[in-house]
């Protein structure tokens, strides 16, 4: 299992910094039980802009695969994740970014750990009902009982 990444966000911002990751699913304590299989790479990039304005940029992509509620039978998931996390150095600020649609952002913490960011942001993508679209699940071996 994978140890928790935990960062300063100011300090990882403000000096640039990045974290990456190429790692088998089941290297995440909270990812491993929802896929069967599956690698992902993930990348968070501290920035700051002209105006001091934190943000982190996240990207995450890979191939997972999970299993079909239906048919029991592998299900890919494609994770495809790439945006900019703002943190708000205080509570106005926060309203101020969260007034614009188009930003993500949170409050800023003393601490954060980044395994934990990217497993929020996997299991987020995840569809409610894990499942093939209906009358897609591979047939052969599949047996729907109905009474
Ligand atoms: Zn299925």
């Amino acid at each position: 299992m994978m140890p928790g990444v935990e960062i300063e966000p100011r300090r990882f911002c403000s000096g640039n910094q990045s974290w990456e990751t190429r790692s088998d699913v089941s290297a995440f304590p909270r990812l491993a039980p929802e896929f069967t299989q599956g690698e992902l790479f993930c990348r968070v990039m501290g920035e700051t802009d002209a105006h001091g304005g934190l943000s982190l940029r996240i990207t995450i992509a890979g191939g997972l695969t999970l299993t079909c509620q239906r048919c029991l039978g592998a299900l890919q998931h494609d994770v495809q994740i790439a945006y900019r996390l703002l943190l708000a150095r205080s509570a106005s600020e926060l309203e101020r970014l969260d007034a614009d649609p188009d930003c993500d952002a949170i409050l800023i913490e003393a601490a954060l750990d980044l395994v934990a960011l990217v497993e929020d942001e996997v299991l987020l993508s995840l569809p409610l009902a894990a499942m093939h679209a209906e009358g897609e699940c591979p047939s052969g071996d599949v047996q729907i009982f109905k009474e």
